[in-house]
């Protein structure tokens, strides 16, 4: 179990943890109030169901069946919740020809983005995204119905419901809602989502991404309802051999920035008020499998995955098809749509709290040859605030309060700790109360690309 732990010990807290509700301005739960829609999720996944197979290499140009007919849809959706809005979401559709080893003549790669520019930091970016691609048992059948509606028609589905449901608020940062192509093909959409955002500038705050978020038992009957995996990567993709020997010297091995969102989406959920935890998942991604957060950590981006507690084999990557009795194919009928909904409604709370709150700063602690540790960052842009946080160097989580809270100086000099015995790390705190996640004062904890940094 995930403790909500780090969170209540600062203003943004009261809101997220304890008994409190979500908060007034934060209306993610219950439809009457805009919040999160069990119906429109299923209504999606079952319209995306409806387009036979999603695979990259079907039909770009056939109006009903396939991938184009698909993304267009997806785009059509981005472009109703922008105008319940008064526009506010700006849609673009990044696109560039790829090929590889599943890709044997170059074909056309689009993915839909809609993005709603922050009202204070807009160059500052969450991101959350999901595929819209499927497949079946054979990776280059693209003409087979391949109904793929946990994969990922559910993460794509979340993307559009949580644009649905966040364009009605207004964020000081900037949330990008990603629908991406090409992932079973090779991840090709989340890399040219990276290079997007590379050439856009953004920085870029957290990548969640959303793949299998939609179902809640395995084929041998396991079933989990109350769990969601989140995954992070411990030593940094983009690490340089001088990063790489300096965090294994010094310890950084367990304070990726991904990490570190995977701490504090941790203590979010337990202020959501659903029956759903997070169970952290210290690896980059599922043992011998991938998804669309890698090419965003090889670029140095912070990024998670959030997969289902349990997955269910037979029901992905399969062809349609009942043999020895058994049914087997990515079918509506085999999801769990209040899970799939409380999933969403964990996006959508992650999403506001870091687009409500600035970037983490980037720590230094010195503790060599002294009896006490100094903490210094610079200051960061919307911060009024910082919290310093310490854990034992085989601590999994934050300790429960900061050991300086609230501080509006940009350096912390905290006597009799020695600082070799601990991890150290700052949160940054806006006027609202709003928090960030942690980063840590290790080698590569910084919420910037290692390439970035001097
Ligand atoms: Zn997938």
């Amino acid at each position: 179990m995930t403790k909500p732990t780090r969170l209540i010990a600062w203003g943004l807290c009261a809101s997220l943890a304890a008994a409190a509700p979500v908060a007034a301005d934060a209306p993610e739960k219950g439809p009457e109030k805009g919040g999160v829609s069990q119906e429109r999720l299923k209504a999606d996944v079952e319209a995306l169901v409806g387009f036979g197979t999603r695979h990259t290499l079907s039909s770009q140009a056939d109006p009903k069946r396939g991938i184009g007919a698909a993304r267009r849809w997806a785009e059509a959706q981005f472009r109703a919740s922008s105008k319940a809005c008064g526009h506010c979401l700006e849609v673009v559709t990044p696109e560039t020809m790829v090929s590889g080893a599943r890709i044997p003549e170059p074909v056309r790669l689009v993915d839909v983005v809609a993005i709603q520019r922050g009202t204070e930091r807009p160059n500052e970016v969450v991101i959350v995204q999901g595929h819209i691609d499927s497949r079946v048992t054979d990776v280059m059948d693209a003409t087979s119905d391949a109904p793929g509606a946990n994969d990922d028609g559910s993460g794509t589905a979340l993307v559009l419901e949580a644009a649905r449901v966040l364009s009605q608020r207004k964020f000081p940062a900037t949330i990008v809602y990603a629908v991406l192509s090409g992932e079973e093909q090779g991840l090709f959409g989340g890399k040219l989502l990276a290079d997007y955002a590379k050439q856009q500038g953004w920085t870029v705050k957290a990548v969640l991404n959303n793949d299998i978020v939609g179902g809640s038992c395995g084929s041998d009957g396991y079933c989990d309802d109350t769990h969601v995996r989140v995954f992070s990567e411990g030593p940094r993709a983009d690490a340089s051999d001088k990063t790489r020997a300096a965090a294994r010297r010094f310890g950084g091995e367990n304070d990726s920035p991904g990490r570190n969102i995977s701490r504090y989406v941790a203590a979010l959920a337990g202020g959501v008020q659903d029956d759903l935890s997070v169970r952290q998942i210290w690896r980059a991604d599922r043992m011998g499998r991938g998804g669309d957060q890698l090419p965003f950590l090889e670029q140095g981006y912070p990024a998670v995955r959030f997969t289902v507690a349990v997955e269910d084999y037979d029901h992905q990557h399969q062809d349609l098809r009942t043999q020895d009795g058994v049914k087997y194919g990515d079918t509506v009928d085999t999801m769990d749509f209040p899970y799939l909904a409380k999933v969403t409604r964990l996006n959508v709370a992650a999403l506001a709290a870091l687009a409500k709150s600035p970037m983490p700063p980037a720590p230094v602690a010195d503790a060599a040859v002294k009896t006490w540790t100094d903490v210094t960052w610079k200051p960061v842009p919307g911060a009024v605030a910082y919290n310093v946080w310490r854990r034992a160097t085989d601590a999994a989580e934050w300790e429960a309060k900061p050991v300086v809270a609230g501080t509006a100086k940009t350096s912390a000099k905290l006597d009799g700790l020695r600082g070799d015995d601990w991890i150290l790390g700052v949160s940054a705190i806006a006027a609202d109360g709003s928090e960030s996640p942690v980063a840590a004062a290790v080698p590569g904890g910084a919420f910037e690309p290692l390439a970035s940094q001097p």
